[in-house]
């Protein structure tokens, strides 16, 4: 996705990273992070945002026909708004992964890929969750060849061609919406004979001429040539094998925690691995917060509009927990 960003080398990050101690360094650039940089540059902090990837899942999107005054926009597009709204507060946005988070006394050291290492007085997750894959044969050789896990990336290159979306939830209903806008027939193969995404969605899916539901149905391998020919499906209820001729295959079976990175710097999670929060987004480390789809937050609602109040949250938290260790004696 084009989005503009000056880009660091690694020495100059490592030089910026020693510049001196941060308010807050904010690990993740989703609408969480995003919102997270535009409150914290408002309350006057010392703020910056390390950048896996930008955007996080809404880079990956179809429509976004939610966000309040927003009819309609596309994952990327919203992204692009909001990474431009934190640059015209002057938060630096810097590409790397956080690797581990380590206290030094008031002060946290964020690690970054490069080497580099941030310090700040108070950290705040905005780490997203990892999309998963099918884990059939063929997924990984044809993943770029008719494989894809961002419907607005690559749906244009599927023009009056036939895929497949799986998956059942929002995230794929949503990609089916945008990929009928683009090929001649969308397939949305469903492992069970109900969605799980909002209702809105399934009028949107039914009154779309270019829209068919497989239901009870899995994809147990990918076949093709140079390019992905074919799906192989299975009926989770009768076993019968089908073949489906699709030119293009989405992946969206929703998304996992990141589970192992909460439990190497000790915040604590939930079964399922979301970061456990407050009503003020505190983990259960004092000074480091998370936000957005990472947390158990929200009843589990996950939500562009609800990663971006729960960054603002966290950065209104951040700020008073900067204000109070400055107090105490
Ligand atoms: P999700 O809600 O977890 O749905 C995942 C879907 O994939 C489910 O239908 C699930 O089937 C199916 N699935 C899971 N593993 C599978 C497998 N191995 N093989 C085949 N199918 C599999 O994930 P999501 O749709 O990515 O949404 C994630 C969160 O983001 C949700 O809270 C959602 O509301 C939110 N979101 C909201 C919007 C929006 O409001 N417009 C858009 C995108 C995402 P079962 O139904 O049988 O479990």
């Amino acid at each position: 996705m084009g989005f503009r960003l000056q880009l660091r080398s690694k020495k100059a990050l490592r030089r910026e990273a020693e510049a001196g101690v941060y308010d807050v360094v904010i690990v993740g650039s989703g609408p969480a992070g995003l919102s997270a940089a535009i409150f914290a540059a408002r309350f006057a902090l010392k703020t910056i945002v390390i950048a896996g990837e930008i955007g996080g899942q809404v880079s990956d999107a179809g429509y976004v026909e939610n966000y309040p005054g927003i009819l309609r926009i596309t994952g990327p597009d919203l992204v692009n708004r909001m990474l431009r709204h934190v640059q015209h507060y002057k938060v630096p946005v810097r590409m790397g992964w956080a690797l581990n988070i380590e206290r030094r006394g008031s002060v946290f050291e964020v690690h970054t890929t490069g080497g580099a290492v941030f310090k700040s007085k108070t950290v705040i997750l905005a780490l997203g969750v990892r999309k998963r894959k099918l884990g059939v044969p063929g997924e990984e050789e044809y993943s770029g060849r008719g494989v894809s896990y961002c419907a607005p990336c690559d749906a244009p290159m599927f023009k009056g061609k036939v895929v497949a979306v799986v998956g059942g939830g929002d995230s794929a209903a949503s990609a089916a919406v945008l990929l009928a806008d683009y090929a001649s027939r969308v397939y949305m193969v469903h492992r069970r004979d109900k969605l799980r995404a909002q209702p809105i969605y399934h009028r949107l899916l039914a009154d779309n001429p270019r829209v068919n539901i497989l239901w009870n149905k899995v994809v147990v391998k990918l076949e093709g040539d140079r390019l992905l020919r074919r799906a192989i499906l299975r009926d989770t209820k009768s076993g019968e094998i089908s073949v489906l001729r699709v030119d293009g295959v989405f992946v969206e079976i929703g998304a996992d925690p990141p589970r192992e990175f909460f439990e190497k710097i000790g915040v604590e999670t939930d079964e399922e691995g979301y970061a456990k929060v407050g009503p003020d987004q505190s983990t259960s480390v004092p000074g480091i917060f998370a936000a957005g789809d990472c947390t158990n937050a929200c009843n589990g609602f996950k939500q562009i509009i609800t990663a971006a109040a729960q960054g603002a949250v966290a950065a209104e938290a951040a700020y008073r927990y900067i204000v109070s260790a400055a107090g105490s004696p």
